[in-house]
């Protein structure tokens, strides 16, 4: 598609953030450039229109940026799944790894019913853990993880091996 190479070009990419020897991909001059930020946002919505999907959940922080737009324009809802205790009500949380230690993602019980065909979003996926939690979490609750769906893959990270049977979307791979 003619748009990918528009979208990829906004990608800004910072050395040594947040530490030493990481190469940051930084999304928010994508969203400076009202094209490539329509364009994305078209992409997603032009793949999952029409499939069933009723639930888009985005993961914190970034997939609170791409999630709502897709969510509106397929007529789903949004499901934010947020770091521990940021959300008010009663919550189910999944534990992950990080490279040192752990970390956890939450989401408001009753958002998400079973049966229910959902979309995941993030703008990255690195490792895959964080995307794995959320389908993990996902599963519990007896939802459907339809795909996931990043702006941005590191496929040296080998990523998608840590999401099982689900199938990941992405518009940009990079090196
Ligand atoms: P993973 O769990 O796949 O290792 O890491 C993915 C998570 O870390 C995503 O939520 C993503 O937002 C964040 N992340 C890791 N590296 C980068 C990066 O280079 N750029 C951006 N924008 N996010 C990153």
């Amino acid at each position: 598609d003619p748009r990918i190479a528009g979208i990829a070009k906004s990608i800004r990419v910072i050395p040594d953030f947040p530490k030493p020897g990481i190469l940051f991909q930084d999304i928010t001059t994508l969203l400076l450039h009202t094209k490539a930020f329509r364009d994305t946002i078209d992409l997603f919505v032009e793949r999952y229109q029409g499939k069933g999907i009723s639930v888009v959940a985005g993961v914190e922080a970034r997939g609170f940026i791409f999630g709502p737009p897709i969510a509106l324009a397929i007529g789903a809802k949004f499901v934010p799944m947020r770091k521990p205790n940021k959300l008010p009500g009663p919550v189910i949380a999944e534990e992950y790894s990080l490279e040192y230690g752990t970390d956890k993602m939450e989401m408001h019980e009753g958002a998400v019913e079973a049966g229910e065909k959902v979309l995941v979003i993030d703008d990255l996926i690195a490792t895959g853990g964080t995307l794995g939690a959320a389908i993990r979490l996902l599963g519990r609750v007896g939802a459907h993880v339809v795909e996931c769906a990043c702006v941005i893959e590191l496929p040296e990270l080998k990523g998608r091996d840590r999401l099982g049977d689900t199938p990941l979307f992405v518009l940009v791979s990079s090196a």
